[in-house]
């Protein structure tokens, strides 16, 4: 038996280390070595409410930044969440400020309030603080509520693509987003993609515009518009060859990232449209969908925390 005075000590030195772990969240962390990986962090404290993580996806943008350069980070940014009084929504990751020259050119993604995430510390966590959130329908399963944020970002940069005959260069996940929309619309939709897996509808010919969602299409994209056609890009697609856009008075257009209205208006469209169903993995099995990801065997992976 202990003597006096021992056990409490026990009892307090227990307590302690409840509350330490209580304090502590499980997020997917990129370490210095640029591998993420499972592991505790301390819950985040700031602004915002304090939401629980139910379904986070994997965005080609999350995979790009696990490099020694971002040691540290907890990606996602396709998050649902249980809010504190029990709405499950869907949370907006960076908010622009709206009243800027930017802002209201329609430029919201490079007001300079929208650099601020306002996910902490990122959505592959049990745990995170939410500064905005668009409400769900409740007759969704958590995974149909992580592609509100990618169809936001979709439908917003679709508003720049002329309508017509349009073809997707990367027909991944994203790319399968805008041709729905452009569908529904009423475009002519084709698609193309580097892996045959993944490869659409052939244009039979120019094409008003091209979308493109992946890295290595600008080549593909510029050849398959028409003279005078619009390249709508919507990645991060390295140099462009100005000399084909000059010669054939081409239009380019950059698009990037989503607005909170737009995750409202997100909400309103995805049931009307005809989307892959993800992948769906606990989050102790981050390294497995990754790799599903790199592999590109699955189009998208959601992890539940
Ligand atoms: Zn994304
Ligand atoms: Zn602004």
């Amino acid at each position: 038996m202990d003597p006096p005075g021992r056990r409490d000590e026990l009892v307090l030195i227990q307590h302690e280390l409840v509350n330490a772990y209580d304090a502590r969240v499980r997020a997917v962390v990129v370490g210095q070595d640029g591998q993420a990986a499972l592991a505790n962090v301390a819950e985040p404290d700031g602004p915002g409410e304090l939401v629980e993580v139910l379904a986070c996806g994997l965005c080609g943008s999350d995979v790009e930044k696990l490099d020694p350069g971002h040691a540290g980070l907890v990606p996602g940014h396709e998050v649902v969440a249980r809010a504190a009084d029990g709405r499950r929504v869907a949370l907006v990751h960076h908010a622009p400020c709206g009243a800027c020259d930017r802002c209201r050119a329609g430029h919201e993604s490079t007001c300079d309030r929208f650099a601020a995430p306002t996910i902490v510390p990122g959505g592959l966590a049990e745990r995170v603080l939410a500064q905005g959130f668009v409400e769900l329908p409740s007759v969704w399963p958590d995974w149909r509520g992580t592609m509100v944020e990618p169809l936001a970002c979709t439908l917003r940069a679709v508003e720049r693509v002329p309508r017509g005959r349009v073809v997707i260069v990367g027909n991944g996940f994203v790319g399968r987003l805008f041709g729905s929309v452009l569908e529904r619309r009423g475009d002519d939709v084709f698609a193309v993609d580097l892996d045959p897996r993944r490869a659409g509808r052939a244009p039979d010919g120019a094409v008003d515009a091209a979308v493109l969602c992946g890295r290595g299409g600008i080549a593909t994209a510029l050849d398959a518009v028409r003279p005078g056609g619009t390249v709508l890009v919507f990645a991060d697609a390295g140099r462009l060859p100005a000399a084909d856009v000059y010669r054939r008075e081409l239009t380019v257009i950059g698009s990037r990232s989503a607005t909170p209205e737009a995750m409202t208006d997100a909400v309103l469209l995805l049931d009307d449209l005809d989307v892959p169903e993800p992948t769906v993995l606990p989050l102790e099995r981050f390294a497995d969908g990754l790799e599903l990801f790199r592999r590109r065997d699955a189009l998208k992976v959601v992890f539940r925390p």
